[in-house]
C-alpha cells in the first residue's frame, strides 16, 4: 500500500515563520527539545482522554511513554511517542499552516531586529517548527490511534513539505532531526540528558534514553542499550511546593501555556473541604497576541485525579482572568464529565471561586509587596482586569483595589495611584471621586472641564482606556465615595465652595442671563441648554452631560464601531468672565453673535476630541473672524 509522495507547499505566514526563527532563537537552540516533548506529552494527555471512552485506542499498549535517541553515524535524534497520533489530515492542518489567531498581529509587531523578535516569538509559541533550529531536514512519522494508515511528513523547512502514506506499527509519533553541520555536540548522551532534565523534568509521563556510555559497579566502561527514565515522570502539581524549585515552576508554565518566557508569578495549593482539588495558576509576564481575541482558545487546564480532560473552558476562569494559565486538578468530578456536565455543575463553579480568589489574592499579595512586578502586570493586563469590575459582582470591591490609575496628580504617565491613594489626599470638603474620560492622555489633561479642578487643586482621575467607561459605567462608588465625571451634569464641589464662590457665583449667572439667552438663540436646538459656569478658569466654553446621559466620549466610541445611537443633546456652558464671552455680549450684529455663539460651540466639541457636523462652516467663520482682526 504505497501511495504516491506529494509535494505541498507551506503557507506564506510558515515560511516567514520559519526563516525568523531559525534566525532568533539560534542562540538559545537547545529548547527544540523542550518544544516536541511537550507536544509529545499532550498527544499522550488527549490519548488518555479519548480512550476513556474507547479503550481500544490503547492497542494493548497502555503505557503512555516518550523516548529519545540518536544516532552517530547518521547523525540524526528521533524524538518518539505512542500519543494520540495524527491523521494526513491533520498532520496537513497541523504541521503545514498556522491557525493561531492574532498571527496577522504578530507578523506586523516583527521588527527585523533578531533579539526583540526572539522575544514575540516567544510570546507566539514556537512549537514543532522549533525542530528546524538544530536539523535541516525533519521527518514526521504519525498514526492516528485506532487507524491504520500511517503518514510521513518531510521537510527541508524551506519552501515545501511532502507527504506520504506508510505503514507503522506503533501509534504516534516519530520525529527523525537530520541535524544541520555543526550540531554534533547533540549526538551526545549527556548533552541530551541534560537538556531533558533541565527543560522537561515535569513531564507526567516517562521519558525514556538509553543509559549508554557510564561506568559500572568496578568503573569499567559500560555502554547499554537498557533503557532508563531520565525525568522525574510525575505531574508536578502533585508534587509537594517544598520538592520544586522555582525553575522547575518556569518550565512547567513554558509547557502549559505555550509560552517562551517566564511566569509573572504563581499560585499553587491544594484546596481541601466541599471541593478537594489542586491549583497550580500562573500570571504570564506578556499578554499574549490574542488576549482580546473573542475565538482564542487557550485557557487553564482542567484534570480530573491526574488525566487530562480539557482547556479553554470559560467555566474554569472568568473572561476577565482570561491571562490565567496553568492546571486544575480535581479529585471530585467524574472523569466522564463533558462540557454539558461541566456547563451545569456546582462543583465547578465552587473550584472556579476559590480559583479566583486565589488569582486575586496572588495579585493583591504582588501589589502589596513586589510592586514593580504588580506596575509589570498592570501594564501588559490591567485593561483586562478591569473588565471585572462589571463582570465579577462578588469580587467588585476586591477588584476595584487593585485598579491603577495616571490622574492630574501623576509625576509621569504610568497608572500608579490607587482609589485609596486618591480617597487619602482628597481635599478638606471633598466629597468625591473626580474622573474624566478621554480618547488620549493629552484630551484629558487638557480639558477644559479641568480648569476649576487645577485651580482648586482637587486631583481627578484621567481614564483614557477604552475599557474605562464599562469600569464608571459599574463602578459608583468606592469606600463610600461617588465617582463623579467632571463633565457631566452642573458642576457641583459641594464643600470644595465656600458661602463667597457660591454668592459670587449667582451674581454672575444673574449677570450674564443676556448673553446666555443670545447664545441660546443663535445654537437653537443644536444644545439642551446654555448656562453660565465657575467651571471654566481659561476656556471660553465646554459641552455638559446630562448627570444620567451617556458621556460623549462613550457615545464617540460607540459610533466608531458602528453602533447607530442617538444621542442625547448636550449643555453648553460658557464662562462669562472670557473676553471672548464679554465681546459676544457686547455684539449687537445678530448675525456677527450668531458666527460667534457658533464658534464657541465649534470649539468646545473640538476640545473635548468630537467632531464637527460641518468642519468647512466652522473654517469659513473663523477665517472671517482672523480677516476682520488684521483688518
Ligand atoms: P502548538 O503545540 O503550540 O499548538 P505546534 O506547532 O507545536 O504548535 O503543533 C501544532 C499541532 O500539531 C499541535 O497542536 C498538535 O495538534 C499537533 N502535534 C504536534 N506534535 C504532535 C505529536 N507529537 N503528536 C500529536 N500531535 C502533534
Amino acid at each position: 500500500m504505497s501511495a504516491q509522495k506529494e509535494t505541498l507547499g507551506f503557507q506564506t505566514e510558515v515560511k516567514q515563520l520559519l526563516k525568523l526563527m531559525i534566525h532568533s532563537l539560534y542562540s538559545n537552540k537547545e529548547i527544540f527539545l523542550r518544544e516536541l516533548i511537550s507536544n509529545a506529552s499532550d498527544a499522550a494527555d488527549k490519548l488518555r482522554f479519548e480512550g476513556m471512552a474507547k479503550p481500544e485506542l490503547f492497542e494493548e499498549d497502555p503505557e503512555l511513554k516518550i523516548r529519545i535517541t540518536f544516532d552517530k553515524d547518521a547523525r540524526t535524534v528521533t524524538i518518539a511517542d505512542n500519543g494520540i497520533g495524527m491523521s494526513r489530515d491533520e498532520v496537513v492542518a497541523n504541521i503545514g499552516t498556522i491557525a493561531k489567531s492574532g498571527t496577522k498581529a504578530f507578523f506586523e509587531q516583527l521588527s527585523g531586529d533578531a533579539k526583540k523578535d526572539a522575544n514575540l516569538i516567544g510570546q507566539f509559541g514556537v512549537g514543532f517548527y522549533s525542530a528546524f533550529i538544530v536539523a535541516d531536514k525533519v521527518t514526521l512519522t504519525t498514526r492516528r490511534a485506532g487507524e491504520v494508515v500511517a503518514t510521513r511528513w518531510e521537510s527541508h523547512g524551506e519552501g515545501e513539505y511532502t507527504l506520504e502514506q506508510v505503514e507503522k506499527a506503533e501509534r504516534g509519533t516519530e520525529i527523525v532531526l537530520h541535524l544541520k553541520e555543526g550540531e554534533d555536540e547533540l549526538l551526545n548522551d549527556w548533552r541530551l540528558k541534560g537538556i531533558v532534565r533541565k527543560y522537561s523534568d515535569h513531564i507526567s509521563i516517562p521519558i525514556e534514553m538509553k543509559k549508554g556510555a557510564g561506568y559500572g559497579e568496578n568503573g569499567e566502561v559500560t555502554n547499554s542499550d537498557e533503557l532508563e527514565v531520565v525525568n522525574s515522570a510525575s505531574a508536578l502539581w502533585t508534587r509537594s511546593k517544598n520538592d520544586i524549585t522555582d525553575e522547575q515552576y518556569q518550565e512547567f508554565y513554558k509547557h502549559v501555556a505555550h509560552d517562551f518566557t517566564d511566569p509573572l508569578a504563581w499560585s499553587h495549593a491544594r484546596v481541601e473541604g466541599r471541593q478537594e482539588y489542586t491549583e497550580l495558576l500562573y500570571i504570564p509576564s506578556r499578554a499574549p497576541f490574542d488576549l482580546y481575541d473573542r475565538e482564542r482558545k487557550q485557557g487553564v487546564k482542567l484534570y480530573v485525579r491526574r488525566v487530562f480532560i480539557m482547556e479553554d473552558t470559560e467555566k474554569l476562569m472568568p473572561h476577565y482572568l482570561r491571562f490565567v494559565r496553568g492546571v486544575i486538578d480535581s479529585n471530585d468530578l467524574p472523569l466522564n464529565v463533558s462540557r454539558e456536565i461541566l456547563q451545569e455543575s456546582k462543583d465547578i463553579d465552587a473550584i472556579r471561586a476559590g480559583c479566583v480568589k486565589k488569582v486575586l489574592g496572588l495579585l493583591e499579595d504582588l501589589s502589596a509587596n513586589q510592586p514593580e512586578k504588580y506596575a509589570a502586570f498592570w501594564k501588559e493586563f490591567g485593561q483586562v482586569l478591569k473588565e471585572g469590575v462589571g463582570e465579577d459582582f462578588a469580587n467588585k470591591e476586591r477588584i476595584a483595589k487593585l485598579l491603577r490609575f495616571t490622574t492630574t496628580a501623576s509625576e509621569g504617565e504610568d497608572p500608579t495611584v490607587t482609589l485609596a491613594d486618591y480617597i487619602g489626599r482628597m481635599k478638606e470638603g471633598q466629597d468625591k471621586i473626580y474622573y474624566i474620560t478621554a480618547d488620549t492622555l493629552a484630551a484629558a489633561k487638557n480639558s477644559p472641564h479641568l480648569e476649576v479642578f487645577k485651580k482648586k487643586g482637587v486631583e481627578v482621575l484621567l481614564l483614557t482606556d477604552r475599557v474605562d467607561e464599562w469600569v464608571v459605567g459599574s463602578l459608583f462608588e468606592f469606600d463610600g465615595k461617588q465617582l463623579q465625571s467632571v463633565a457631566k451634569g452642573a458642576l457641583d464641589l459641594g464643600k470644595l465652595e465656600d458661602e463667597a464662590d457660591k454668592e459670587a457665583q449667582k451674581q454672575v449667572e444673574e449677570a450674564s442671563k443676556p448673553v446666555v439667552e443670545k447664545v441660546q438663540k443663535a445654537l437653537g436646538d443644536k444644545v439642551k441648554e446654555v448656562r453660565a459656569t465657575a467651571r471654566l478658569v481659561e476656556s471660553p466654553a465646554c459641552l455638559v452631560a446630562g448627570e444620567h446621559d451617556m458621556s460623549a466620549h462613550l457615545e464617540r466610541m460607540l459610533k466608531a464601531a458602528g453602533q447607530k445611537i442617538e444621542g442625547s443633546k448636550p449643555t453648553l456652558e460658557i464662562n462669562p468672565e472670557h473676553v471672548l464671552v464679554k465681546k459676544l455680549a457686547e455684539e449687537s450684529d445678530e448675525a456677527r453673535a450668531g458666527d460667534l455663539a457658533a464658534v464657541l460651540y465649534d470649539q468646545a466639541l473640538l476640545a473635548e476630541g468630537g467632531k464637527l457636523e460641518d468642519p468647512a462652516s466652522f473654517v469659513k467663520r473663523i477665517n472671517k473672524l482672523m480677516l476682520e482682526l488684521s483688518a
